[in-house]
């Protein structure tokens, strides 16, 4: 550490700013105190602020009378590891966030709000599971998979474990932290939001004697510090998390695993818009380690780089113990007669399957009962006022909706374009077709799960243990149903609208589809039971369709990844996406010309400014501008370059803008 006798040090403070802050000690202050890592309480402009000390500076460019003192220093220990300063470094440089925003951001609110870092724990959380699930031995596949994780001790690699649905990819993963936890080392899982259910928790909680942890955004301010604190200090072995839980610091981190690897909330859609997966990659690189990206849909980007040769590849074909691979059955409804988006085709494989006892479970990525209010005279739709958006009707509350403003308000009488009273309900979400059920099927009992019956908290995992009981015979959701879960009875899965992927303007939409149609499959015939599949679409002869049911999920992707090549798309280029709202459009369409006017860089095309595909939310006009280069390394250093430059442009203080490093959604 530099010491120096300036008094001067380094501090990371969460503001916009790009850069850390000079402070001065106070002089009666022992040196030796100061560690990097350590909370400072600050003051910054007109307020009070925790920040954290970086380092000693020999010089400051700020005057000498106007640098501050520090009013105190928090705590004893680094509340930051060196590791974890070095990985916010990278994140903030690479993703190009402010720095202190970063660093701080990655402490629990806990922390950030200056409570004391030591505090008693009931011992509640260190529960550990009485209960011991056996462990299985594994097919060869599995094997082979444990084998070249359990090759690479302390050394960094990614894994690729491509598996379809129920192959025991998770096996594979407990029995490999199974060695790392004998070797005295700790192990972090990250899993998708929708997918860190009890039963996740409890899987591994059966499996092992040692503290689990969970981390996620469900829990309260003192549960994540606690969840935080005993992985700092190593007492908890296994910290099971979503997306944030990659800043989580450890003693000994052994291994990390990466489940449902394409899940897109890996990525965080804004402030820092990090994604958690490649955070991980780098976090893993960092410390030595092995990380393992798990799915049986892995994204694009994954497999391209298994192709490059980075990433290593590791498969499982076949369904683990005995469970069948469902059968697909393509449902051409070009020219069918629909019930409420239902055929006729599908019901009665709906009432065979119930009548043997079994559970279906139907899928539809839309909420509400109707995402369509229209006037039979005059064509009129109901929109949003304050998007270009229109409402979805909720039977429930006898509401509109937007789904995107999140605006409410009671469903009209009058068509506003022709002052008439014949305002119908078009098309179908997950609570009309629930309706529709129930009145065909009168006898069974159904079950809905969408983000409106599972807001309450504790609400989904209800739903999902009535599900299992066999309480509940149909099933009907979003893709909130997509995800990891694991119904034995189900025996039928039909998805009831295939083609949005075949429409869409974003160019990620195809490989979208593709994923979750298999996730939603995959969750048939998951036992001895065998499963069948029923896909409604009116494009049942789309070559794609056709390689991704009828082949397999690698030949569908690369076909898409060749389209990418001739395309130009990532993975083949790389992406940065500047966004600018203001209440005016031209505000944001200025601001934006003005980045793009500061772009000299040959290699770097730029598209845009070009407005948003919904031009309009919640009051705001969306404007966008598109950077794409061949190579990563140019791109990064023209973002360096060019933000300073672009925070000192005056009509800034008129636009919200932002930064997308590597963007999911580019509309
Ligand atoms: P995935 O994570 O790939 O979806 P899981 O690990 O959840 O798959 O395994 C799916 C099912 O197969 C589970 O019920 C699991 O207990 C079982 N299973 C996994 N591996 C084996 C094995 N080697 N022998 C027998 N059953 C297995
Ligand atoms: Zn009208
Ligand atoms: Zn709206």
């Amino acid at each position: 550490m530099n010491q120096t006798t300036t008094g001067i040090i380094q501090v990371a403070v969460p503001t916009p700013l790009r850069r850390f802050f000079d402070y001065l000690l106070p002089e009666s202050f022992s040196m030796e105190l100061l560690q990097p890592g350590i909370r400072l309480r600050i003051p910054f402009q007109h307020r009070e602020l925790i920040g954290v000390f970086i380092g000693f500076a020999n010089k400051s460019d700020v005057p000498p009378h106007k640098l501050k003192h520090i009013i105190e220093c928090l705590d004893h220990q680094p509340v930051m590891t060196p590791d974890m300063l070095e990985l916010c470094h990278w994140a903030a440089s690479y993703y190009h966030y402010p720095i202190g925003e970063v660093i701080l951001g990655t402490l629990p609110a806990w922390l950030r709000q200056g409570k004391a870092a030591d505090v008693a724990f009931s011992k509640k959380m260190f529960d550990i599971s009485e209960r011991r699930e056996d462990i299985l031995e594994l097919n060869s596949e599995q094997q082979n998979a444990l084998n070249a994780i359990e090759a690479l001790q302390n050394q960094f690699q990614v894994l690729l474990l491509d598996g379809v649905t129920g192959s025991g990819k998770t096996e594979v993963y407990l029995q490999a932290i199974a060695k790392v936890l004998a070797r005295g080392s700790q192990v972090m899982v990250l899993v998708p939001e929708i997918g860190l259910t009890p039963q996740t928790i409890q899987r591994f909680r059966m499996r092992f004697s040692v503290p689990v942890v969970a981390l996620h955004s469900g829990m309260t301010e003192k549960q994540r510090y606690q969840a935080w604190y005993a992985s700092k200090k190593g007492i908890a072995k296994i910290i099971i998390g979503t997306r944030s839980a990659v800043f989580t610091p450890f003693v000994k981190l052994g291994l990390i695993v990466i489940d449902e690897e394409h899940d897109l909330s890996f990525k965080q859609q804004d402030s820092f818009r990090y994604h958690a997966r490649d955070v991980a990659i780098m976090r893993a690189h960092l410390n030595h380690i092995p990380v393992v990206l798990g799915s049986a849909t892995p994204s694009l980007e994954t497999l391209h780089n298994v192709r490059q040769g980075r990433y290593q590849y590791l498969q499982l074909k076949e369904r683990a113990g005995g469970a069948k691979l469902p059968q697909f059955h393509v449902l051409n409804i070009r020219n069918m007669r629909l019930e409420q988006g239902l055929s006729l085709p599908l019901m009665t494989e709906m009432r065979e399957h119930l009548e043997k006892g079994n559970q279906v479970m139907l899928f539809l990525n839309r909420r509400g009962f109707a995402p369509i209010i229209i006037c039979e005279t005059c064509g009129w739709m109901v929109q949003c006022k304050r998007c270009d958006a229109r409402m979805t009707y909720h039977y429930a509350t006898a509401r509109l909706h937007c789904h995107h403003c999140d605006t409410q308000r009671k469903l009209q009488t009058k068509c506003e374009g022709c002052g008439e009273s014949h305002l119908q309900a078009m098309g179908q979400g997950t609570e009309r077709i629930e309706k529709v059920l129930s009145a065909y099927f009168p006898n069974y009992s159904i079950a809905r799960i969408d983000r409106d019956t599972t807001r309450r908290k504790g609400s989904m995992d209800d739903l999902l243990t009535r599900i299992q009981s066999g309480e509940h015979q149909i099933l009907i959701g979003t893709q909130m149903l997509a995800k990891g879960h694991h119904f034995p009875n189900v025996t039928l899965v039909a998805i009831l609208d295939a083609d949005g992927g075949f429409f869409s303007a974003d160019f990620r939409a195809l490989e979208r589809m593709g994923q979750l149609l298999l996730q939603v499959s995959g969750r048939a015939g998951r036992t001895e039971k065998a499963g069948k599949v029923l896909i409604q679409t009116r494009h049942a002869n789309h070559p794609l369709l056709f390689q991704l049911l009828k082949e397999n999920y690698q030949k569908f992707s690369s076909t898409i990844l060749e389209e990418r090549k001739q395309a130009e798309l990532p993975p083949y280029t790389f992406f940065a996406l500047f966004r600018a709202e203001a209440h005016r459009e031209e505000y944001a369409m200025d601001f934006l010309q003005q980045v793009k006017s500061k772009i000299v860089e040959k290699t770097v095309t730029v598209v845009g400014p070009l407005a948003a595909l919904m031009p309009r939310r919640a009051g705001k006009y969306r404007v966008q501008l598109l950077l794409q280069c061949k190579q990563r390394s140019p791109l990064q250093q023209l973002l360096k370059n060019i933000l300073p430059q672009i925070e000192a442009i005056p009509l800034k203080s008129r636009v919200r803008w932002s930064l997308d490093v590597d963007p999911l959604e580019v509309f």
